[in-house]
């Protein structure tokens, strides 16, 4: 590999791409970008940013062409709860056609290192009926009963990179994240997840006002910081480990939990109100560290309170500026 990495992040433009880019670049990495979109809340740090389609073949050999060592391949057409329960066919069509095309044409660039950017939807719905849920280990898996549509893209992606790896040889890497959140990520519009669209709710309402939740509340989770995502996708990239590993922590709290930790950041009390019919997936989720931390000898460890005060503090504040009309929404995207 070069003194100087050259890295290809997708997905670059979006929550995850654009931290673990801002962190590339600071541990002097050559980075090249690509999404079909800029970073929405600042600019790219990123050496060089394509705007491109990753569903088309011939824009993946241009995204991985030029001596790339690494690939980060994070770009995915996805969001909360709401948005992957609803499009099924779109999200599984489009993510299939973005990780096999780049896939082969990362093999025919001779990239030397590939990761792909797994979820915890992977796992067996049956294992996760409980909100006193057993963590999740690796194996969980399989048999195989993932999310409809995300999931079953996902696991069967994760196959891919295997085929590859067997029959290529090519190093792949594989990373399950579990619910990951924090400042620069989407909070509202429908692609938002359960925290930052929390911390969106408690800042618009007032002193005494309701929130509404989807399902009983009861529903159970655990929720990594970004800071901790960016450093275990480095270690994994780094590690000699091919088979998929959990990267989240083991901090369960229920959506309940979740929205009394904003009000209490926010300084509101906040009445709960409970939409039954709301899409809440599966009853309980957590990540089981075990082997993530036998392979990297480490693992996510940013309490959660401590993570959500700071999203909390920069998702009031772009309320804020759009509310305040000192900074219009469409004036946030940036370009580089
Ligand atoms: P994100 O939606 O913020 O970023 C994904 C990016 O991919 C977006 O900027 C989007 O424009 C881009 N993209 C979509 N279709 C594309 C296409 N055809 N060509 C080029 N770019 C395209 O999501 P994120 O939270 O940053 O997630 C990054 C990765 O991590 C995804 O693969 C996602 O499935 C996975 N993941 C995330 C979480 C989480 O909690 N955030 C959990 C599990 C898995």
């Amino acid at each position: 590999m070069s003194a100087q990495p050259r890295v290809l992040v997708t997905g670059a433009g979006g929550f995850i791409g654009h931290h673990l880019v801002r962190r590339l670049k600071a541990d002097g990495c050559w980075v090249r970008g690509a999404d079909l979109k800029f970073p929405e809340y600042e600019a790219s740090p990123a050496d060089e940013f394509e705007l491109l389609d990753l569903r088309e073949f011939d824009k993946c050999l241009l995204a991985t062409r030029g001596g790339i060592d690494q690939v980060y391949n994070l770009a995915a057409d996805m969001g909360g709860i709401g948005y992957i329960t609803a499009y099924l066919a779109a999200i599984s069509r489009h993510n299939i056609l973005i990780n096999a095309n780049m896939l082969e044409a990362a093999r025919r660039n001779e990239v030397k290192r590939f990761l792909f950017s797994s979820s915890a939807c992977v796992y067996a719905q049956g294992k996760q009926k409980d909100a006193n849920v057993e963590p999740l280990k690796e194996e969980d898996a399989y048999p195989a009963d993932p999310e409809p549509g995300y999931g079953w893209e996902k696991l069967f992606a994760e196959e891919l990179c295997r085929y590859y790896r067997h029959d290529y040889d090519m190093e792949t890497r594989i990373v399950r994240f579990h619910n990951v959140y924090g400042p620069l990520g989407t909070y509202d519009g429908g692609k938002e997840k359960a925290p930052a669209a929390l911390c969106r709710k408690v800042a618009l309402a007032k002193d005494s006002g309701e929130v509404e939740i989807w399902g009983d509340g009861e529903q159970t989770r655990s929720f990594m910081y970004v800071d901790d995502c960016v450093e275990g996708l480095k270690r994994i990239m780094a590690s000699e480990y091919h088979e998929a590993l959990n990267l989240g922590t083991p901090e369960l709290v229920t959506i309940n939990q979740l929205l009394q930790m904003v009000a209490e950041i926010a300084g509101k009390r906040i009445r709960v109100t409970h939409n039954l019919s709301g899409p809440q997936g599966v009853r309980g989720r957590n990540s089981e560290n075990s082997r993530t931390r036998r392979v990297l000898g480490w693992e996510p460890s940013i309490p959660l309170r401590q993570g959500l005060a700071v999203t909390y503090k920069w998702i009031a504040s772009e309320l804020r500026a759009v509310h305040s009309s000192q900074k219009q929404p469409a004036e946030k995207v940036s370009r580089k």
